[in-house]
């Protein structure tokens, strides 16, 4: 998404107040989707199983059982040609549904041989596995390109649900009057600003996912701006220089220095308040979750409530990830932060390092955007850095501070300080000459320079 094309690439989601009916329809559509989805996993497992049994049996390659195309295209196709007898009851939802389920498949296909071929970042990707009717979440994705505007109402609250082909094509007076009903799904927020920029031109919609996400129904657009339409903020006073930044549970973050108004006297960034107090109420849940019998419609509705919590303290921490965010992406003209955990070592660690690892991962995603928006330097430091159990002031490194530890005594200099601080400004103290910025535009040198050594030695 960098600038060089002149466009940049943002999701703007509105929450959703879905009628029952519409509920119905989009938990409907939701399946179908699942179901698109399994049948070409199937499909595809399936032929590979015969025709490695036919290896097995000696058959030649020239007479094997054709393999069977991973394109999204063809797999559409062919879904198409069996869809009368696979799903009979195909026209009582929107045919984009399965379209839908078919494409993150053969997504799911092509990550996972590109991950086995090594020619794929991150974590190994599995073969990807059937989507259970209990456990999957409900998502489906409509991808309708030439006819943007159609996507909002002009009234500012309304988004267009596709309708199924059974009622599209009824001719029954009675239907029509039910499809006006079910067409516009209430947003609770305005669509203004989406709809002008998308009048104007000047943005585009890629595609549109409806999905249930923390306990409610929400629309995600995909839309492509032209640079000079992003949305323009309030600029900030600049302070100028190197920030260290260390992403915590305890605290959303801590700064290698304070700044006034935004953290504590010591660099904290606190957790929001309503985050504290539905964390509370979380754990208050969970305990009425344990004490449920399995399979009880106490449980089911405890779930559900628990299910809206969790979503509500998750819209909180991003709402504060994007302050502070837009602070440093602001102020500064160098971020420093820890990378996220690399692929393969995330097992067997306390539960406060994986939701560390969730919050960090976010907000790195979500600063790398203000930084790019802003031509920050962002600079990534690898997690083998041994950020919190170094000295800042002379460098020494213990050999073993227990997670939880609030507080760093050094043994060496004598100095004592709160871990989180002295683990910022150690981030802050690594960005040298020679460390890679997280992004092409917040490199300022020129791009066709040789890029320089992904990671600054670190200092044992
Ligand atoms: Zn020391």
């Amino acid at each position: 998404m960098g600038a060089e094309s002149g466009h940049v690439t943002r999701a703007v989601v509105f929450a959703l107040d879905p009628s029952p009916a519409q509920e119905r329809l989009l938990r409907s559509y939701c399946g179908a989707a699942r179901f698109a989805f399994n049948w070409t996993i199937a499909e595809v497992t399936g032929n590979l199983a015969v025709r490695a049994a036919e290896r097995d049996a000696g058959v030649s390659d020239m007479t094997l059982t054709p393999a069977v195309s991973w394109s999204k295209f063809s797999l559409r196709k062919q879904f198409n040609t069996e869809k009368a007898t696979v799903a009979p009851w195909a026209g009582e939802v929107a045919k984009h549904c399965f379209d839908a389920g078919i494409t993150q498949a053969a997504q799911a296909l092509t990550n996972w041989s590109a991950s086995k071929a090594g020619s794929r970042a991150g974590r190994r990707v599995g073969f990807p596995g059937f989507k259970s009717r209990d456990k999957a979440k409900l998502s489906v994705t409509f991808v309708e390109l030439n006819h943007q505007l159609s996507w909002l109402n002009p009234s500012r609250h309304g988004v267009r649900l596709m309708l199924p082909q059974a009622l599209l094509h009824s001719k029954d007076a009675h239907v029509r009057r039910m499809m006006q009903q079910l067409v516009w799904l209430h947003t609770v927020e305005s669509t203004r600003r989406l709809f002008q920029v998308v009048e104007d031109g000047r943005a585009s919609i890629q595609q549109v996912t409806i999905s249930h996400t923390g306990g409610r129904w929400q629309v995600s657009f995909l839309v492509r701006y032209a640079i000079a339409a992003r949305p323009v903020k309030q600029p900030l006073q600049r302070v100028g220089g190197t920030v260290g930044v260390d992403v915590g549970i305890t605290h959303l973050a801590t700064l290698s220095r304070p700044i006034d108004g935004v953290t504590d006297e010591f660099g904290h960034v606190p957790n929001p308040r309503p985050l504290a107090a539905q964390l509370a109420r979380l754990q208050q849940l969970d305990r009425g979750v344990a004490r449920c019998r399995p399979g009880s419609k106490n449980r089911a509705r405890l779930l559900a409530r628990r299910a809206r919590v969790h979503g509500r303290v998750a819209a909180t921490r991003k709402m504060a990830h994007h302050m502070l965010a837009n602070q440093l992406a602001c102020r500064f003209d160098t971020v420093v932060i820890e990378d996220l955990n690399v692929a393969g070592m995330t097992h067997n660690r306390p539960l406060a390092r994986a939701l560390a690892d969730v919050a960090l991962g976010q907000f790195r995603q979500i600063l790398t955007t203000e930084c790019d928006d802003r031509g920050t330097r962002l600079v990534t430091v690898d997690r083998f850095y041994p950020s919190s159990k170094t000295c800042s002031a002379c460098t020494a490194v213990k050999a073993k501070l227990p997670l939880g530890t609030r507080v760093f005594d050094c043994d060496h200099c004598k100095s004592i300080l709160d871990t989180d601080v002295n683990a910022a400004r150690n981030l802050e103290h690594q960005h040298v000459a020679g460390l890679r910025p997280e992004t092409r535009n917040a490199d300022p040198r020129p791009h066709k320079t040789t890029r320089a050594p992904a990671r600054a030695a670190v200092a044992a």
